[in-house]
């Protein structure tokens, strides 16, 4: 209660509150009438990414999840993986959004009608920018801005650059500046993810999130010479925002994929609880931090697999 009538306070609006009613759990409540185009509140997500099957339809911020580059790019960018797709004979498969864990059952949902392939040279021309679209002038894109680390991350403006790296790309980045261990141990990991199930590669944002807002407590902490604060009372505070939305470990609380007969229900939650085991040792092997480590005990309970279920 006191986290949210924080959070209203500090973004200066006061027109809402949060309120909690026994059964239904936490709502939020106006408190005062509010007219059409009124900011009610506007706050920063807490951990987000970009499905890993959608990077090949668009390009947009790590941070903000903005579209980035131009029309042209996005356009260039598109049949340019479209042309791989189909040159390997897959046709363009999508992910079929409510199957969950490992099943990579792939409706394909996309219709692989008359594969009009444009030359390569086009597609080069759009995605390099020699080629304007009419009427793309209408419609700017931020440009471009790439991790300096790894340059797969890319970004809308240096601040969303920086605010990533502050709060989570810091210790995911796996670019050439990352110690080898460490850089490989991230790949095993972002692999585990991409061939399980990417909800991990957000679960890792929420303990990088903690683990790196811990740091920052501490910082301050020692900087006004603080000494009452032990360290895991500032790690519970790190991991706060993230508590607030907790509800029930994942692998307890995902819903059932269709084609998962309700029988089999038990052997299912204990084979993604196993996935997700399996995939929290990658990431420690990554980037433990013997500090911290209340931090991933947590996220072995909590954090770590709770949040899946917003996909
Ligand atoms: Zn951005
Ligand atoms: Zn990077």
């Amino acid at each position: 209660q006191e986290y949210y009538e924080e959070l209203i306070q500090s973004k200066k609006h006061d027109g809402i509150r949060v309120n909690y009613k026994g059964d239904h759990g936490k709502g939020v409540c106006a408190n005062k009438d509010f007219a059409e185009g009124d900011l009610i509140l506007k706050d920063q997500i807490l951990v987000g990414a970009q499905h890993s099957l959608n990077k090949i339809d668009c390009v947009v911020c790590s941070y903000c999840f903005r579209f980035i580059g131009s029309v042209e790019f996005q356009i260039g960018h598109r049949l340019y993986f479209q042309s791989i797709a189909s040159s390997i004979g897959c046709s363009s498969e999508r992910h079929c959004h409510g199957s969950d864990v490992g099943s990579s059952t792939c409706s394909s949902g996309v219709t692989k009608e008359k594969s009009t392939t444009l030359p390569e040279e086009v597609i080069e021309s759009l995605i390099t920018g020699d080629v304007s679209l009419p009427f793309s002038d209408h419609f700017p894109l931020p440009e471009i801005i790439a991790c300096q680390g790894c340059e797969e991350e890319r970004y809308c403006s240096q601040s969303c650059a920086d605010s990533d790296w502050e709060s989570y790309h810091s210790l995911l980045c796996a670019g050439p500046n990352t110690e080898p261990p460490r850089r490989s141990a991230l790949h095993k990991f972002v692999e585990h993810a991409n061939e399980t199930n990417d909800i991990f590669l957000v679960a890792a944002k929420a303990i990088t999130f903690t683990m790196l807002r811990y740091k920052k407590l501490k910082r301050q902490n020692d900087f006004q010479n603080k000494s009452a604060e032990s360290n895991f009372s500032l790690l519970m505070e790190a991991w706060k925002p993230l508590s607030m939305g907790f509800k029930k470990r994942w692998w307890d609380y995902v819903a059932l994929p269709e084609d998962v007969d309700a029988s089999d229900e038990d052997s299912f939650r204990q084979e993604i609880r196993d996935l997700a085991f399996t995939s929290l040792q990658l990431l420690k092997d990554a980037i433990f931090d013997a500090e911290c480590a209340p931090c991933i005990l947590f996220g072995s309970h909590k954090t770590w697999f709770k949040l899946s279920y917003h996909e």
